[in-house]
């Protein structure tokens, strides 16, 4: 729809250049979805030109302007069997034509924070840390550092001369919420970096719908630590991620009290791709079906 409170488009736009008004613009498939009353400018990232996915030491940077579609047309790092054996199937839960593949960005999905987002599911387990750049005034947007939520990692205050100050905050703590983040004004997501010891290694992924091609109401990965341990995602069916870590793969019945334990009864999604009591039931089947697929 148009947005026509909107007056001006910045084009590429650059952290830093945020003012009240603004709202960054990745794809837009979900900025331009709703009326945007309070957004008098967009500073466009898509034009940034940045690299979609890079192979690093460290792991795969994957830039926010990355679209769904590079995900899915990505075919480097072949060893990288954790990525592409739940980049595919993240991808093909994005409920959405090839029109939104090429222009949604994996920095555009988390920041919308939609429940059933599939870039959220797949960054989640792949234990993704985001790079958050904010401005260098801090009268102009972020609050001490000191003031961030639990998961954050220390921020670099910057170089003092008026570059953006950076932030690091994993995937799993980003998402707050349906449609909140830990973002504060004049923030922008650069970037996410998935650690190479998470890229190899046996995956297992379950998603379900209301309908064939309807919206995830569940999706769950399941990952294998290099060191034996067992990581268990839960996104879509909880209205932010939930992450369960065990040292070693657990019995079910251990698996799914944890599962009980860790996710309030307030945590579940409930809208119209899904009642919550639906949804906490999907969640402990497919807990229980990765766990032995992973097992087996
Ligand atoms: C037909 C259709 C089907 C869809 N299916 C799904 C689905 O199954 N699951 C799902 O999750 N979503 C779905 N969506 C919603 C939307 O397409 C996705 O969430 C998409 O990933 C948003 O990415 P974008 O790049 O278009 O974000 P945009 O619309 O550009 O931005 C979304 C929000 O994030 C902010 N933003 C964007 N990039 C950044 C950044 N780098 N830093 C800070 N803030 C930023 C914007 O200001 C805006 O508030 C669907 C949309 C349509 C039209």
């Amino acid at each position: 729809m148009d947005l026509h409170t909107v007056v001006e488009v910045v084009s590429p736009a650059r952290p830093g250049q945020w003012r009240r008004g603004d709202a960054w613009l990745g794809g837009g498939t979900a900025l331009f979805g709703e009326p945007q009353p309070g957004v008098t400018r967009l500073l466009d990232l898509a034009a940034s030109g940045w690299t979609p996915i890079t192979v690093r030491d460290e792991g795969l940077e994957i830039a926010a302007t990355c679209t769904v579609a590079d995900v899915t047309r990505f075919a480097g790092a072949p060893e990288f069997t954790a990525f592409h054996g739940l980049a595919t199937a993240c991808c093909r839960a994005f409920l959405a034509s090839f029109k939104i593949w090429n222009v949604a960005t994996v920095g555009g999905n988390l920041c919308a924070a939609l429940p059933a987002g599939p870039m959220i599911a797949l960054t989640a387990a792949l234990d993704g840390e985001c790079l958050i750049l904010g401005p260098a005034d801090p009268t102009d947007g972020p609050a001490d550092p000191a003031d961030g939520p639990a998961g954050e990692i220390p921020a670099d205050p910057g170089d003092g001369d008026g570059g953006p100050v950076e932030r690091r905050v994993r995937v799993v703590d980003f998402v707050t919420g349906d449609g909140s983040t830990v973002l504060r004004d004049g923030e922008m997501l650069r970037s996410v970096t998935l650690p190479r010891a998470s890229l190899t290694g046996l995956t297992a992924y379950r998603q379900g719908s209301l309908f064939t091609h309807g919206r995830s109401a569940a999706l769950l990965a399941g990952r294998l630590t290099q060191a034996g341990g067992f990581v268990l995602t839960v996104t879509a069916s909880t209205v932010r991620p939930y992450q369960l870590r065990f040292p070693e793969l657990p019995d079910e019945r251990h698996l799914l009290d944890e599962l009980a334990a860790a996710i309030p009864d307030d945590a579940w999604t409930d809208d119209v791709h899904g009642l919550p009591a639906w949804r906490a039931h999907l969640t402990r089947t497919f807990a229980a079906e990765i766990r032995q697929e992973l097992a087996a």
